[in-house]
């Protein structure tokens, strides 16, 4: 099992681990600062030692990190030379993990607009968030109009800078599931889509705007967010309307 320390900590950039299992050009660890994709995230790239980590994934308990060079047919006879299988580290070795951090800052300020943009659809047109991606600074999301309102990307624009300028702090904190199903924000943010086996709920609040469930990292406060800037708004069909975003510096 990996203990994900971006879930308690998500301004860890650096850490030693212990290499717990190895694969396919890819090792698991005791510990990692290293977010695997999920949730909507996309995984930090970094260095495990001296290989440089580019995937991250969930499997189980466990956290894998694919290493550059180590991935079965790369460094072909052509290409340059690159660490093969040899370089990969072994069971019970001690590395240093150290994670791209501009990488990573970038997919917290965007996680975080993305949160601020579900609480302020919520609080001014009662309408649930479908489904969404992100990349580092730059994001998209689905919500349930129909049609889509007059005005709405200027107008949400709008609304999502007053909330991140308001400079809102994020709390993150654990609940035991019983608890948390009862929370009247959660419910409102489905909570009962956590896995019935999960028996603690981590809790994303952006405070006094919106509170999830969510295993992501997050900025501290809005304000470090930036702005955000509506790219597009474009129907996907009955029901499902899309935004397009972009975060900036303020
Ligand atoms: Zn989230």
């Amino acid at each position: 099992m990996t203990d994900q320390l971006f879930l308690r900590d998500a301004y860890l950039r650096e850490f030693t681990a212990r290499v717990t299992g190895v694969r396919d050009g890819a090792v698991t660890l005791d510990r990692t600062a290293f977010y695997p994709t999920g949730g909507g995230q996309p995984h930090d790239t970094g260095r495990l030692g001296s290989a440089r980590v580019i995937d991250v994934r969930k499997e189980g308990d466990e956290v894998w990190h694919v290493l550059d060079g180590a991935a079965p047919g790369a460094g072909d006879a052509d290409g340059p030379a690159v660490d093969g299988d040899a370089a990969l580290p072994t069971v019970g070795a001690e590395l240093e993990g150290a994670v791209d951090w501009d990488r990573r800052h970038a997919l917290m300020r965007t996680h975080t607009a993305l949160h601020v943009l579900c609480g302020v659809i919520w609080n001014s047109y009662g309408v649930p968030v479908t489904g969404g991606n992100m990349e580092p600074l730059s994001a998209r999301m689905d919500f349930e109009f129909d049609p889509m309102p007059e005005g709405f990307g200027a107008h949400v624009e709008e609304l999502v800078n007053a909330e991140l300028a308001a400079d809102r702090p994020i709390e993150v904190s654990f609940l035991p599931r019983r608890e948390a199903v009862l929370d009247r924000d959660l419910i409102r943010t489905k909570v009962s889509l956590v896995p019935e086996h999960v028996s603690e709920v981590r809790v994303v609040d952006i405070v006094g705007l919106d509170k999830q469930a969510d295993g992501g990292t997050h900025v501290h406060s809005t304000a470090e967010v930036g702005r955000i800037r509506v790219v597009k708004t474009e129907s996907k069909g009955k029901g499902n309307k899309r935004i397009r975003l972009a975060v900036e510096d303020k």
